[in-house]
């Protein structure tokens, strides 16, 4: 394990370079398994993003709890209405199970944990707002699933608005167009952007040279056997990969990653290819709330408890180590027992810290950590025995 940055893969060489605070370094490879899944997208409107986090790191999921209970403290020192509703109106973009769950977990979070926190805001009275674009929810998941998981929406206090599209996002709220043409103003002071993916740069990169095409989201077309046209050394896998539409889902990940490392291993032991990849699908499922779920298994549609009870058991069994199933089912029993919830720091770095960082720019890093001064040091590891 090397920490860095991929910023560049060459086909040609068999290196990859990578940099990490002002060192840059030059890896040789042998075999490549290129898997750097994806980011958030703007859809061109990358501005967004300083007022509308995205939901797709640690460092994001921080930032976001501090908006959320930052905007209710916020709210309980105002004196003005106006403000008071634009600080407890909460607004998640894009319908897909990452913005149907967090919208959710918004709304347990206003109705349940922190209703009683507070002396002069009723946090009940929060208005949380998930908007789509599409005319529908959940599309994956069927229009029957997706009318079901919008009514649990709504019974839960949340307001499923389809049809409408983010044309701007500011510090005080969105503006939006609707299906009808009719544009509006929402104003809310935590915008969470859960509305689409943008596959790693590294795919334009591996597409250029390689000549596999490169879709609008930036994924790589594989070969059936995840690799490159002409590259039987480089798979590429997960999020980053395109390949009979498969979804962007952990399962597709992880079945790619066990093929590829299975394909390499048959290879240094000299035997034949396994043939191409088989994605076997597992099923999808969607949380809305505490004890609400949807899951598409199969020929089987579930919804309620029952689906919530599946979703459930299977994270768990997905969970990597005893000691994190453990904690895992006692943070759970907490949370769903009682309306407390122990996860509720929030300090001033998690909030402010990704654009106070954007702003110094990446030198401002390498400079306080005692690296390479002036110009990046390229270190060659070409000589070196690789991983
Ligand atoms: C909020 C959220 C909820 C989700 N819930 C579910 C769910 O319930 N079920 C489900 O199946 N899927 C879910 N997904 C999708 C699932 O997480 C992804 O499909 C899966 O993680 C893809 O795996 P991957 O290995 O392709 O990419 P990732 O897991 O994204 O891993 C890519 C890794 O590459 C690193 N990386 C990226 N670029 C570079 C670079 N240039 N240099 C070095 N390293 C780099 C990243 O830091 C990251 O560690 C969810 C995703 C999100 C964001």
């Amino acid at each position: 394990m090397v920490l860095g940055e991929v910023t560049d893969i060459d086909l040609a060489a068999r290196t990859v370079t990578s940099t990490v605070l002002g060192r840059t370094m030059v890896h040789p490879y042998d075999e490549l398994i290129v898997a750097a899944g994806a980011g958030q997208s703007y859809f061109g409107n990358d501005r967004f993003a300083e007022f509308a986090p995205g939901m797709k790191s640690i460092d994001d999921a921080l930032e976001l709890r501090g908006r959320i209970f930052g905007a209710f403290e916020l709210a309980e020192l105002a004196t003005d209405q106006a403000e008071i509703d634009r600080l407890m109106t909460f607004v998640v973009v894009g319908a897909g199970p990452t913005g149907v769950e967090m919208a959710g977990q918004i709304a347990e979070l206003a109705h349940r944990t922190l209703k009683r926190d507070f002396r002069n805001i009723d946090p009940r009275t929060s208005r949380i707002v998930l908007l789509d674009a599409a005319p529908t929810m959940l599309p994956a998941f069927g229009e029957k699933l997706g009318g079901r998981a919008r009514r649990q929406l709504n019974e839960i206090g949340v307001e499923v608005q389809l049809g409408a599209m983010v044309t701007d996002v500011d510090a005080d709220g969105l503006d939006i167009k609707d299906s009808d043409g009719q544009v509006r103003r929402l104003n809310a002071a935590t915008k969470i952007w859960a509305a689409g993916v943008q596959a790693s740069e590294l795919g334009r990169t591996l597409g250029e040279q390689s000549g596999a095409e490169v879709d609008r989201a930036g994924r790589v077309a594989v070969q059936p056997d995840l690799t490159l046209p002409g590259h039987p050394e480089v798979h590429v896998v997960g999020d980053m990969m395109a390949l009979d539409k498969l979804p962007g889902v952990a399962q597709v990940a992880i079945q790619g990653g066990r093929y590829a490392a299975d394909q390499i291993q048959r290879r240094l032991a000299g035997k034949e290819p396994e043939g191409p990849f088989h994605y076997f699908d597992k099923g999808s499922m969607a949380t809305i709330s505490r004890f609400h779920a949807v899951a598409d298994i199969g020929k089987f549609k579930f919804e309620g408890f029952l689906a919530w009870m599946i979703w459930l058991v299977i994270h768990l069994f997905y969970i990597v180590g005893f000691k994190s199933r453990i904690t895992t089912v006692l943070h759970w029993l907490v949370s769903f027992m009682g309306r407390g919830r122990s996860q509720r720091v929030a300090t001033q770095q998690q909030v402010f810290g990704r654009l106070a960082l954007e702003k110094l720019g990446p030198e401002f890093e390498a400079s306080k950590t005692g690296g390479p001064k002036g110009a990046p040091v390229d270190e060659d590891l070409t000589g070196r025995e690789s991983a």
